[in-house]
């Protein structure tokens, strides 16, 4: 999956302000933010999305959920409160088909999932 850009950024191909990484993942600050705290979670395995889950893919997608997890402690808004998002396909509004959870936070955030 060269040509993918969240294969690129994983494998330090493509600039970004990185802000955790491990065997299994890396977080980064989203380009176009839409909140004050706005880091994309993405795990190294390319899945274009959710939907490319599998049972063999259980441990990962938890890790994804406990580095979001950490994330959130380590900037110090896990007490004030945080969104995490995944959109899938195109009424998801997804446009980067490599799966990744978005990590919202720093301002209070009303429900308008749109
Ligand atoms: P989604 O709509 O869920 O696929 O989200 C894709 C996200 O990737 C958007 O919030 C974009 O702003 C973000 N994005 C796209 N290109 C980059 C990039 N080069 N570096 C960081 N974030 C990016
Ligand atoms: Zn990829």
């Amino acid at each position: 999956m060269d040509a993918c850009l969240f294969c690129q950024i994983a494998n330090r191909e493509r600039p970004v302000k990185m802000v955790y990484e491990d065997e299994q993942s890396v977080a980064f600050e989203d380009i176009n933010p839409k909140a004050p705290v706005h880091i994309l979670i993405v795990p190294r395995q390319h899945l274009a999305t959710i939907l490319d889950a599998t049972q063999a893919d259980d441990r990962l997608l938890g890790h994804l959920l406990l580095v979001a997890n950490l994330i959130a402690k380590q900037i110090g808004i896990a007490e004030r409160g945080f969104r995490l998002v995944i959109n899938c396909n195109s009424e998801g509004g997804q446009a980067v088909f490599h799966l990744h959870l978005h990590l919202l936070g720093g301002r209070p955030l009303s429900w308008h999932p749109a």
